[in-house]
């Protein structure tokens, strides 16, 4: 072989080389960016939980109609064992789910007569000192109540006021909503009230 020849082949063995080592770091480097954008999107921003509280009372003659603390004027009220405000019930299941802590029937039996006519929101100030004695800090809350009658928009206001200075956080950190149900199921045909609660806590 000449000696022309034999730079020649080293020339191409370097090139090939070369081109080899180009790709493989190429398709590594590939490879590690697809895996750290996997890392962003599933690690969370922040160590937020959410919980999720139901509960509905049968509506009867007799009894005051209390919903988020307002007494709302209507001619039956919630039956319970305490002041059976449907929506506050809610809104403590959905922070005692939030924080892995049961729910309110654990916390506070209705079998227990120191709970007999209790306000619903004094057992949410408990259930607000509670998950702060934990380190659980109130994110936000949504709620919705579901009643076919009275109209309840007009009492909305005063709801969310009551809930927050329960929890000791900012109003606007608490939403609530009312609907009905077109006249349909146990709400619909005013046999009982409904509330749907989502809380979310920022955990120690
Ligand atoms: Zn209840």
């Amino acid at each position: 072989m000449t000696l022309i020849a034999q730079i020649v082949n080293f020339i191409i063995l370097v090139a090939v080389a070369f081109a080899a080592v180009y790709f493989i770091v190429r398709i590594l480097f590939r490879e590690f960016h697809k895996q750290s954008k996997a890392a962003a999107i599933f690690t969370p921003l922040a160590p937020l939980r959410v919980g999720l509280g139901y509960d509905v009372h049968r509506l009867v003659a007799g009894r005051p109609l209390i919903l988020g603390g307002v007494n709302v004027p209507f001619d039956r009220g919630l039956e319970g064992h305490s002041d059976a405000d449907v929506l506050v019930h809610a809104v403590m299941d959905a922070l005692l789910g939030a924080a892995g802590q049961g729910d309110i029937g654990r916390h506070f039996p209705d079998r227990d007569p120191q709970y007999a006519g209790i306000s619903s929101l004094l057992l949410l100030e408990r259930v607000g000192r509670l998950l702060a004695e934990q380190g659980y800090r109130v994110n936000n809350v949504d709620a919705v109540v579901v009643a076919q009658a009275p109209r309840l928009a007009g009492y909305i206001p005063d709801m969310v006021q009551h809930i927050a200075h329960a929890l000791n956080i900012d109003a606007k950190c608490v939403n609530v909503k009312a609907t009905t149900t077109e006249g349909l199921g146990f709400t619909g045909t005013g046999e009982g009230i409904a509330a749907y609660a989502v809380a979310t806590v920022v955990s120690p």
